[in-house]
């Protein structure tokens, strides 16, 4: 019978020999129609064709071997009222015990009748100085040459409770059988071919089951099993990747604003910058305003390390905004960091003349007439968490989104900002959109996240940078640290001291600011001025004692991490993070980033309790170890995970099946590369039923969603 292609989507009962109550336990797993069915991998394999003796079996090998049931029994262990099963087989070398710890059907007890000859498959293990095997695989043969037609490599599912591996293996076989011809990759043949990758439906028939042969290279890059596999994860990241770059073309065919360049704000700033621009900077001002010039809307990320001079970058952006008589928005993800981004924004703007407003959650009455004035124009720059896209707030004229992403924001939000402002405001353009990054992140992963944007990079720090060295130290070195920080106040250098917590709490080991602030004044630098700074002081109190910290009139700012973002005092050299195991890698990048701003050396002390985990002394060799953000994000991520760093377990990252985008990067870049060239061979309908297929396997993953 001829299938046609979309058969894949089949639901899984559909399937010869897939009842409901199978259906069931299959979907449990995830694997509703058939194509999931052919996703779902092996684990590895029982290599069946070699058959031992009894006598020749070692402790801990997976062996199969063909014996006759000698006898076997019920077990009942009265103490822990559990039921087993026992049967005994030998063969003429030897005999072993073959136990099941569970409740054991009628039928097993029928295989396991007294002179039935046996394949049992499983790991050999020792109980007392007797060898057995707990819940093999089991056949039943009729006679010794139907041993011969078994001797396969086997594959091994993971468990799904319920589920012989037989049984699997027979759906499987049937699933290929029924619809193995309708497997067709998204790849077109002439850039598989031009790559030389194998045919999709060859790589999911050699995982599912292999050859002798295949197995024998599994360890060899490229080659047996790990090529199949690689073809696979492959497939999927291309899918993804392909998707993403259509999407981006999408976003080219809205119609944008074409920003001219230079206008007076522009040059003013420029021509009174306190200091030369890097040529990385240089650069990605220019791709910024290369892109605002253009008449599609702008999709940029940028990256860059904490220090780098990326809000230099932003503040000319939203510049040529306003010269060009257009509103800004920029968004942070909590409200912390968006005042942070507002004590340092209105700085450059008030200077400018060109007002500023920041937008918070409960602000009472002040928030109308900020809405008022962002309504009629009045406003030109308005800063704020997702209150900013809340249904009450109207732009007059929004030419600028600045995202500040802090990997936390997901996408949706971008998306939702942009729907609003295309519904509200009186021009009828997409504003262009700037992403920033606080921290670096891995290149793998912001191929995933941000693959849908234009990427711009500062990978160089401004010269007159100085070398942060790094030290781990525990409670003990206190003195000597405490020493070394008067050092620097005698210099006339500033130092900051971060605690993880603010007041006592019920957490008694974890150092909290106040009582820190209140011992360093008293007992450790009386003669200098301490200061307290936490999340819990309103902004007013904030600013003051930031504005206090940099006019030098407060030595030592004892502080929560509020600091983590945002503060640049390029007086302040020493930066001492307390119980420093308990950060993770980025966020403590983050905080040495507070030092080394100016033209002196500086220094970081990570202070952690005896008490650290593996992880966190790892975390903190890493911070010993090099101060490049690019390398600590990578590292970062190994540790933890790509989900955890993020932060974005619901909300961002796309579950590929077969995939590990911490593993597998090398054959995300490649997909990313053919994804490319395959968009430039594809026709309009190609380029839908991709994006239609991708949309339909990563639902709700907010790059792939309507509006970039
Ligand atoms: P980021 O946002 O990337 O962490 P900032 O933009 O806050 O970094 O810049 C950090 C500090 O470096 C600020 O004090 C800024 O004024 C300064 N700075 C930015 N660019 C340069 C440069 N090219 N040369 C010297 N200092 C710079
Ligand atoms: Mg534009």
């Amino acid at each position: 019978m001829e299938k046609k292609k979309d058969q894949l989507s089949t639901p899984i009962i559909h399937l010869k020999g897939v009842g409901p109550k199978t259906a069931v336990l299959l979907e449990g797993k995830g694997i509703k129609t058939i194509e999931d069915l052919f996703w779902f991998l092996p684990v590895r394999y029982m290599d069946r064709s070699v058959i031992k003796t009894i006598g020749e079996l070692t402790e801990g090998e997976r062996a199969s071997i063909v014996a006759r049931v000698v006898a076997s029994r019920s077990l009942y262990f009265r103490h822990s009222r559990k039921k087993a099963y026992e049967a005994v087989v030998d063969d003429e070398t030897d005999s072993i015990s073959i136990k099941w710890f569970q409740w054991v059907g009628e039928y097993l007890k029928q295989i396991c009748k007294k002179g039935n000859l046996l394949m049992l498959s499983g790991e050999i293990t020792k109980f007392g100085d007797r060898f057995q095997m707990v819940h093999p695989e089991i056949h039943i043969l009729g006679d010794e040459n139907e041993a011969e037609d078994r001797k396969t490599i086997a594959p091994i599912y993971s468990e799904i409770d319920g589920l012989k591996q037989g049984t699997l293996r027979t759906l499987m076989k049937r699933a290929f059988e029924d619809y193995g011809i309708c497997i067709e990759s998204v790849v077109p043949e002439s850039i598989e071919e031009h790559h030389k990758l194998v045919p999709l439906y060859e790589a999911f028939m050699k995982i599912h089951f292999p050859d002798k042969d295949d197995l024998k290279y599994a360890d060899i890059e490229g080659s047996g099993i790990q090529g199949y596999l690689h073809r696979l994860i492959f497939e999927e990241y291309f899918l993804f990747q392909l998707a993403l770059l259509i999407k981006k073309e999408e976003v080219k065919k809205d119609r944008g604003i074409r920003f001219k360049p230079a206008g007076a704000c522009y040059r003013k700033f420029k021509a009174n910058l306190p200091f030369k621009l890097t040529y990385a900077q240089e650069r990605v001002i220019k791709e910024i305003e290369n892109d605002m010039g253009q008449g599609v809307p702008m999709n940029r990320l940028l990256q860059g390390d904490v220090g780098s001079g990326k809000t230099v970058c932003a503040v000319i952006a939203s510049l040529i905004a306003v010269d060009n008589n257009y509103q800004v928005a920029l968004m942070a993800p909590t409200e912390i960091l968006a005042e942070q981004h507002y004590l340092t924004m209105h700085k450059y703007f008030d200077e400018m003349g060109i007002s500023l407003a920041f937008l918070r959650g409960n602000m009472g009455s002040d928030r109308k007439r900020i809405l008022e004035g962002i309504k009629n124009g009045k406003t030109r720059v308005v800063i704020g968490t997702h209150a900013i896209i809340q249904e009450d707030v109207v732009f007059k004229r929004l030419g600028l989104i600045i995202i500040d992403e802090q990997h936390r924001f997901g996408v949706i939000q971008r998306k939702r900002l942009k729907e609003k402002i295309s519904v509200e405001c009186e021009t009828d353009s997409t504003p262009d959109a700037l992403v920033m990054t606080a921290t670096p992140i891995p290149r793998t992963l912001s191929m995933v996240i941000y693959g849908d944007l234009d990427v711009s990079i500062i990978d160089e720090m401004p010269k007159d940078r100085q070398k942060i060295r790094t030290k781990a130290l525990q409670d003990k070195d206190k003195a000597a640290v405490y020493k070394m920080v008067e050092d620097e106040l005698k210099k006339g250098r500033q130092a900051y001291v971060v605690c993880p917590l603010i007041e006592e709490s019920d957490k008694i080991d974890l150092l909290n600011a106040k009582e820190m602030a209140a011992y360093l004044q008293t007992s450790v630098f009386p003669s200098y001025r301490v200061g307290l700074l936490h999340g819990r002081m309103k902004p007013e109190e904030k600013e003051g004692i930031m504005a206090r910290f940099k006019g030098r009139e407060v030595d030592v700012l004892v502080c929560t991490t509020v600091i983590e973002v945002g503060i640049d005092v390029p007086n302040a050299t020493v930066i001492i993070i307390e119980n420093a195991e308990r950060f993770g890698l980025s966020q403590l990048h983050q905080l040495r980033g507070r030092v080394g701003r100016g033209q002196y050396p500086s220094k970081c002390v990570l202070i952690s309790s005896a008490k650290r985990t593996a992880p966190a002394v790892k975390r903190l060799r890493a911070m010993e170890e090099t101060t490049d953000g690019f390398i600590i994000a990578e590292e970062d991520m190994k540790l933890r995970g790509p989900g955890d760093m993020l932060g974005v377990r619901q909300a961002g990252l796309p579950d590929f099946r077969v995939g590990d985008i911490v593993r597998d990067v090398n054959i995300m870049i490649q997909a990313r590369k053919i994804a490319g060239e395959t968009m430039l061979e594809m026709t309009d309908d190609d380029l839908d039923r991709v994006q239609e297929k991708a949309k339909e396997r990563w639902k709700g993953i907010s790059c792939l969603s309507d509006v970039a």
